[in-house]
């Protein structure tokens, strides 16, 4: 067996199965990998020789024998962003750009393919999830590529594009007059009496190991080598956990070289119960009632807060939080500097490593990682009345000078320079 569920607390087995927590202690469960077995196929030749995808991280990814990916998620862009760091006050900064995430633009692409994937192993017909939003459009879209039925739970007040997003794929969407907390029990209650695959619930084990491959691409694009600093944004605080859980197997495995990385988590003050506890030096979560834009990141009772808060303290990093002002600014400023249109809670992340920088946590030498993780057409409720809609001008050169000294404020002639003669 390459890997199987265990308990993260008493270690019990649980093999492979459709279960997220251990009878016998009530604490989650988590797959567990034999790396003895790992060890000589995952290699950086090997991962070199494969797809451009997260499919690329197979070994180690909790996947049926012989399984034949149907989506070419993951392995999105690393990219250099020079501008931002001027303005946060940094120099080595990089974006892990999963704005572009394919099929449906965010990270969730990634979990929900492994979670699917086990889905069919399991047998069910049906797929399910409660989301806040993106969670929702990836199970849709990757439901209907792979031939299963789909029941999506989100919240009621969800962004008008994340139900569109989800609608059309043809899925059945209930909107639950309730925060995703209240949403997400349902979920539990309904998983216990139907035959579906809740990716996030009965799947949960599996889906988080999705995640893994933003670490695993972030190793790989910066040359085999860990950043010092990875900024996260946290809703359920699995995908930080996850990026650690990565860094480790690459170190078991020699892919890296050992080193410390730092983890920061970015929440929005408006539902911060991982950052609030991290603040004030709490080993667990005081669950929060969530009023905040950024929707993606609205769970106030986050399922693995607990650990990522230990993740966070154990790596020595720290956790911040944004209002929604600076959320909407965080959102302009990574589209104004760097051309990236992130959603809501890539706003976050950027404005929480404004803080974390001005806090000296982040220092301008050290390698900064931020994860971008959503798209920001989903959410262009955000910037509602943040820009001018301009009265349209007739399509005459004189109309169009004409504008240009009323935006300009000053008379405007030909911007041509005279040509010289040779
Ligand atoms: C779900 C989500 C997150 C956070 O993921 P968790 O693993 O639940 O902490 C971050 N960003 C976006 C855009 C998301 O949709
Ligand atoms: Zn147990």
């Amino acid at each position: 067996m390459r890997y199987e569920l265990r308990c993260r607390e008493c270690n019990k087995s649980w093999g492979n199965q459709a279960r997220s927590i251990c009878d016998d202690c009530f604490s989650p469960l988590e797959v567990f990998y034999d790396y003895d077995s790992i060890r000589s196929s995952f290699t950086r030749e090997k991962i070199s020789q494969g797809p451009p995808s997260m499919w690329r991280y197979s070994d180690l990814l909790p996947l049926p024998p012989h399984y034949q990916p149907t989506v070419p998620a993951g392995f999105t862009p690393l990219l250099k962003a020079p501008r931002l760091a001027r303005d946060l006050g940094t120099k080595n900064l990089y974006l892990k750009n999963d704005a572009v995430c394919l099929p449906t633009l965010s990270f969730k692409d990634r979990v929900v393919a492994v979670a699917l994937a086990q889905a069919r192993a399991f047998g069910f017909d049906t797929v399910a999830c409660s989301s806040t939003g993106n969670l929702a459009n990836s199970v849709a879209a990757q439901a209907a590529r792979n031939g299963f039925k789909s029941w999506i739970f989100i919240p009621a007040d969800l962004e008008p594009a994340k139900i569109i997003g989800t609608q059309v794929f043809g899925a059945k969407l209930v909107r639950i007059s309730g925060s995703y907390d209240q949403v997400n029990r349902l979920c539990s209650q309904i998983a216990d009496e139907r035959n579906w695959g809740f990716v996030n619930v009965n799947l949960r084990p599996y889906y988080a190991e999705g995640s893994k491959t933003v670490g695993f691409e972030i190793a790989e694009q910066l040359g085999w080598r860990l950043p010092d600093n990875v900024v996260v944004p946290m809703a359920g605080g699995s995908l930080i956990t996850k990026i650690k859980k990565a860094f480790e197997e690459l170190q078991e495995l020699g892919l890296v070289e050992p080193k410390p990385v730092k983890f920061f988590g970015a929440q929005a003050t408006g539902c911060s119960p991982i950052s609030t506890a991290v603040k004030a030096g709490n080993p667990e979560i005081d669950p929060q009632k969530p009023s905040t834009i950024a929707r993606s990141l609205a769970i106030g009772n986050p399922a693995d807060g607990h650990y990522a808060i230990r993740a966070i303290n154990k790596s020595g990093g720290w956790a911040e939080d944004v209002s929604d002002p600076q959320v909407v600014r965080g959102i302009q400023d990574l589209a104004e500097t760097e051309g990236i249109f992130t959603e809501t809670a890539g706003g976050v992340t950027v404005g929480c490593a404004r803080k974390l920088s001005h806090q000296g946590r982040i220092r301008p030498e050290e390698t900064t990682v931020l994860c971008i993780t959503g798209n920001g057409l989903k959410t262009t409720d955000a910037l509602v009345g943040q820009y001018e809609s301009e009265t349209p001008i007739a399509a005459k050169l004189a109309d169009f000078n004409k504008y240009l000294e009323s935006v300009l404020d000053a008379p405007v002639k030909s911007a041509i320079p005279e040509t010289v003669e040779a």
